[in-house]
């Protein structure tokens, strides 16, 4: 079962902050749109209200126009204007009565009548009726009043005898005494017939707020304002309304500010008149105009039925729509976050990819510079090593001549010998010749080519010594390499009386260079007949073994041994215990560098019978050993 790490308390904080952002803004979106879309509704409303104000005002007055000429037609009639003018002629009063009558029912009117200037009824085309009102004194009528003070009058009343309500036209006739008024009566039904059809509510209110003419037949003779008893007993006693209850509509006014209009809804209300029962509980948009020339107002009900719902609809599809677009532009945001963040991260990569690349290339090029610089003191150290072998060389062949140096007195008396053996022999021989002694002579030729030889292998020797060596070991038997050197020696150790035992195995043959071993051998023996100087039998004893896998040839002399200090500084350059001019100090130092380059060693210490023992270990020319 895989479990989930819980979010840390800071992210969850932020999370449910961005949470309730998002629901605030998906919700300040929905009101915004719904108030939108209910001034767009509200605004579609009141064009459409607006339209049928146009027209149900227009219907209404068309109505009216249609019998604004009935009372001229009156002034035309010869009759009329003959009552007028005697008003108590009876035969004259009945046929006005017959023609108002037939005037008024082809008309369609309610009633159509003549009153004298006081504002008696002359004549009335309800004449035959029992409640007609001719001979009645209605002079205290608005209408009668507003046709003699402006020429003309219009009137919504209710008619004080019948209690019948109607629109009054009235016109004067006539001049002076003969002065009348011609009354047309019209009935609401045919004035409110032009808005038979209305879908919705309309209606005529006057300067009371009492509607006088609506589609809703219950609404007529209501109030707008619900009226005070002060004022309902002003208007009863007016008469205008006869016997009229006048009960407030039962509307309530939801919103009074919408664009100068009000909602509205109808309700019941505590004496109220009930609705029609299609209005009995919806919200209403009512829309008031003035008629012109009046006090009174026309007004429609526009049903917010359908706006509002639709408004809240698309409020709640805008907050729907804002809700996944705010999703959408967080999961972008995140998404161009995200990216960015790669974007960081593989500029820093690329970033330290340089960097590493930049160390790289200056580690490389130090590197580099190093090198060359090892190269050049590589260059440099093979270059001294160089120097350094040939000067080495130099110090060699520098050492080997001092020998030679010291051999000189040995080697001019080795020959000396010779040379004068080889003068004497002369001087007999030219003496035996001039006795004619061929015999004697030529023994003395024999015995001084002998000497000839002899002096020639002495200076060859040297010469060999001497010459420089080529530094090229070969495999050659220790005792070859040894017998040259006994040679040179021979005449030193000769003089000194030296007696010299030398046992080298034959068959030891040893890898090397002959001219530089010798000059180690050489310089052993030296030091070794130095070291016996005093004594008078010296005895100098050579041996060669093979052990550890190399040759090993031994010195020893007889003398009084090393001492502590030539232990301790034997192959030290310099160091001599000799006389000034008998010794440099180099023979053993330069002795042990010719042994280490030709792959042995050098080694002194004292035997222990006393004397010193300097033995040259050397590479085994064979590999087999020795039997
Ligand atoms: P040098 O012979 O010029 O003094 P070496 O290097 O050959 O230089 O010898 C250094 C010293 O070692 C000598 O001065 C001597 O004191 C000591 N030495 C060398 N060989 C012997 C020997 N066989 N017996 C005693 N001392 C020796």
């Amino acid at each position: 079962m895989g479990c989930t790490m819980p979010a840390p308390p800071k992210n969850r904080l932020r999370t449910s902050l961005l949470i309730l952002l998002w629901l605030g803004l998906s919700a300040l979106a929905g009101w915004g749109s719904y108030h939108v879309a209910r001034d767009y509704a509200l605004d579609s409303l009141q064009v459409d209200g607006n339209h049928r104000l146009d027209l149900y005002t227009a219907s209404l007055q068309r109505e009216i126009d249609k019998y604004a000429f009935l009372p001229g037609v009156m002034a035309l009639q010869p009759q009329v204007q003959s009552l007028l003018q005697v008003p108590d002629d009876a035969g004259l009063t009945l046929y006005v009565n017959r023609y108002l009558e037939a005037l008024s029912q082809s008309a369609g009117t309610l009633s159509v009548y003549l009153l004298d200037h006081s504002g008696r009824v002359l004549a009335a085309s309800n004449w035959q009726r029992a409640d007609s009102f001719v001979g009645e004194d209605l002079s205290f009528r608005p209408y009668v009043q507003q046709a003699l003070r402006q020429g003309y009058g219009r009137y919504f009343g209710i008619g004080t005898t019948r209690g019948e309500p109607g629109y009054y036209l009235t016109t004067p006739l006539g001049q002076g005494e003969q002065r009348g008024i011609a009354v047309v009566k019209v009935g609401l039904s045919l004035l409110e017939h032009s808005w038979a059809a209305a879908e919705s509510p309309v209606f005529v209110s006057d300067e009371n707020t009492v509607l006088m003419l609506s589609n809703v037949p219950q609404w007529r003779f209501t109030t707008l304002d619900v009226l005070d008893d002060a004022q309902r007993a002003r208007l009863k006693s007016s008469l205008k309304y006869n016997q009229q209850a006048l009960q407030p509509l039962n509307w309530k006014i939801l919103d009074s500010s919408l664009q100068g209009n009000s909602a509205v809804q109808l309700v019941e209300l505590p004496g109220g008149v009930d609705a029609s029962p299609g209005y009995s509980s919806g919200q209403f948009l009512a829309l008031s105009r003035t008629l012109a020339g009046s006090p009174w107002k026309m007004t429609v009900l526009l049903p917010l039925a359908s706006a509002l719902p639709l408004a809240q609809s698309r409020a709640w599809l805008t907050a729907v729509m804002v809700a996944l677009g705010l999703m959408l532009l967080a999961l972008l945001l995140q998404r161009r976050s995200h990216l960015r963040e790669q974007l960081a991260a593989r500029q820093a990569l690329q970033q330290a990819h340089d960097a590493l690349e930049r160390q790289v290339q200056q580690r490389t090029a130090q590197l580099q510079s190093a090198n060359t610089a090892l190269q050049q003191e590589v260059a440099e150290r093979m270059q001294a090593e160089v120097t350094l072998r040939a000067a080495q060389d130099e110090l060699v062949q520098a050492g080997k001549l001092a020998v030679i140096g010291k051999l000189s007195t040995e080697v001019a008396h080795e020959l000396n010998q010779p040379l004068a053996a080889l003068r004497a022999l002369a001087g007999n021989s030219q003496r035996f010749l001039e006795r004619s002694q061929t015999d004697m002579v030529q023994s003395n030729l024999q015995r001084m080519a002998d000497l000839s030889d002899r002096m020639g292998r002495i200076t060859g020797q040297l010469r060999n010594f001497a010459r420089r060596s080529l530094d090229m070991p070969q495999a050659v038997p220790l005792a070859d390499v040894m017998e040259p050197a006994l040679a040179l020696m021979q005449p030193r150790m000769d003089r000194c009386g030296a007696e010299v035992v030398c046992d080298i195995p034959a068959q030891l043959r040893v890898l090397c260079d002959t001219n530089r071993v010798q000059q180690v051998l050489i310089n052993l023996l030296g030091n070794a007949l130095d070291a016996m100087l005093q004594q008078s039998t010296p005895r100098i004893e050579i041996g060669g073994e093979v052990k550890d896998g190399q040759a090993h040839i031994s010195v020893r002399d007889h003398g009084p041994g090393l001492s502590e200090q030539a232990l301790a500084h034997l192959f030290q350059p310099f160091f001599t215990t000799k006389l000034k001019g008998e010794g440099l100090g180099l023979g053993l130092s330069l002795s042990s560098d010719i042994a280490k380059a030709s792959g042995g060693c050098l080694q002194g210490r004292n035997h222990p019978e006393g004397g010193a023992v300097f033995t040259l270990s050397l590479p085994l020319a064979d590999t087999q050993p020795l039997l």
